[in-house]
């Protein structure tokens, strides 16, 4: 955290007004800077958030943007949502505009130590769990970044004993300038978001931005399992491997059922693996990673230990909802991409009916075959994307075009016979048909809840 950077009088433009570009045009108008903001969409669309960013002095273009708006600026900060080579940005770039991301403006600004989390899967998890280890050790913690709450609204509640615990997409760090992790985590690759960044190398190469300002005094946790992310392991800082499979150098691994913290030639044992609530092997590697970062934050073997411990888990991943009848239904509506679909597929011991589909991302769905045909019985598509998903699992499960996620619970409960598995784990982005992944599980979760209180009115019926 440094390179102060004075608002003051500066032409600030900020593309896109949701969550984080209403935060970023609010803070940048409070430090005195002219704030243009702009969106594609009407103010209608917008709603509520125009007013407040009217008061506060910041001038709105809506509905459309205009290119000497871009060209008139001293930083423009895109928000995530805003491909780094849309042309408008291009044009603004090849004048010499600064363009930033708003972590990038954030970490100016903030005080103490900084973890940042990146990685295609696992980012959310990893996020919440460093931070609820390190509050629940008392170290003053912010949780914040791509994980919903703007890094740039957290400022003002650092010192410099604070540890800013933060997700960071590929978007984000994107467009970083000297943004600096003292701890940087890279959990792992596997192609997501190939519609925006095109290539896996240019996703990667994003992400790998994680470790670039970072110098010989800071430490940086990376996968030793993951062959895709190996080749980033960045010269300067300090690695620390974390590793399911085997014995790391220095980092986290597993030895007989315990995790233990290697570093200078010695060994810590942290917690045992049978301790670890999330079920899955890709969230032992989340508490591997979490441990080695909470490690060189300064926690000790025992407050990591019981932190892991007290873990819940967070919404929409791996969830479980209820069971009915003896069926049991998972909400993993962040399953956005394959890997994270065959991850929770791999958590059970069979007879999965999944629910699968929405805005396809560019993926490649014949990854999904092989756990399909081993544990599951039964695809149910929903969405955009049924048609892609339908021709490249064909062969692999029974298929079912259910459309909608109501008649694709509607038809598992009617298939799923007591030991069965109903998850949604959709592989695919949400936007066809819900406002995103959290509203999809949402409707998920009280479909699956309807069901129950259905069961339950019948079963005190007969009795
Ligand atoms: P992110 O923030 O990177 O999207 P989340 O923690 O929100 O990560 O999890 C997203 C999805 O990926 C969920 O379906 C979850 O079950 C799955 N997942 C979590 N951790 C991992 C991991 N280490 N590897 C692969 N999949 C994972």
């Amino acid at each position: 955290m440094a390179n102060p950077f004075e608002l003051r009088g500066k032409r600030v433009l900020v593309v896109g007004l949701a969550r984080t570009g209403v935060a970023t045009a609010q803070f940048c108008a409070g430090r005195g800077a002219k704030v243009t903001a702009t969106d594609a969409r009407s103010e209608n669309e917008i709603g509520e958030a125009t007013k407040s960013l009217r008061a506060a002095g910041v001038q709105l273009e809506l509905g459309g943007h205009k290119e000497k708006t871009f060209l008139d600026q001293d930083l423009v900060i895109p928000s995530p949502g805003v491909p780094a080579d849309a042309p408008l940005l291009q044009a603004a770039r090849a004048k010499g505009v600064t363009i930033w991301s708003e972590i990038e403006l954030a970490d100016r600004f903030l005080k103490g130590r900084m973890i940042g989390i990146t990685g295609s899967n696992g980012k959310t998890t990893t996020t919440s769990l460093i931070a609820h280890i390190l509050r629940d050790a008392g170290v003053p913690t912010i949780l914040a970044g791509n994980i919903g709450t703007p890094l740039i609204s957290q400022g003002e509640q650092t010192s410099d004993k604070t540890i800013s615990v933060t997700e960071l997409s590929s978007f984000q760090l994107e467009l970083i300038d000297t943004f600096r992790a003292d701890i940087s985590v890279f959990l792992n690759l596997t192609p997501d978001h190939l519609d925006r960044h095109h290539t896996l190398e240019a996703y990667g190469a994003a992400k790998a931005r994680i470790f670039e300002n970072q110098t010989e005094s800071d430490s940086a946790v990376l996968n030793a399992d993951d062959s895709a992310t190996r080749p980033y392991a960045p010269a300067k800082p300090q690695v620390f491997w974390f590793s399911r499979k085997q014995r790391v150098a220095q980092g986290t691994f597993v030895r007989e059922n315990e995790i233990v913290f290697r570093q200078d030639g010695k060994d810590e044992f942290v917690l045992k693996l049978q301790d670890i609530p999330l079920a899955g092997a890709h969230n032992v590697e989340n508490v591997l990673a979490a441990v080695a970062a909470a490690r060189l934050a300064g926690a000790q073997a025992a407050e990591i230990a019981s932190g892991v411990r007290s873990f819940a888990g967070v919404e929409h991943r791996l969830e479980f909802v209820a069971e009915i009848g003896g069926v049991r239904y998972y909400n993993d509506s962040k399953a956005t991409n394959v890997d994270a679909t065959v991850k929770a597929l791999d958590v059970f011991s069979g007879r999965i009916l999944i629910v699968l589909g929405g805005k396809d991302k560019g993926s490649d769905y014949t990854v999904l075959q092989k756990p399909l045909r081993e544990k599951a019985i039964l695809a149910l598509l929903i969405g955009a994307a049924s048609e892609k998903i339908e021709k490249q699992i064909a062969g692999s499960v029974a298929i079912e075009r259910a459309g909608t996620i109501q008649r694709a619970v509607e038809i598992a409960s009617h298939v799923a016979r007591p030991g069965d598995v109903v998850l949604l784990a959709p592989a695919c982005a949400s936007f066809d048909q819900f406002d995103n992944y959290e509203h999809r599980g949402r409707v998920f979760k009280d479909l699956v809840h309807q069901l129950e209180r259905q069961a339950a009115s019948t079963s005190s019926g007969r009795g």
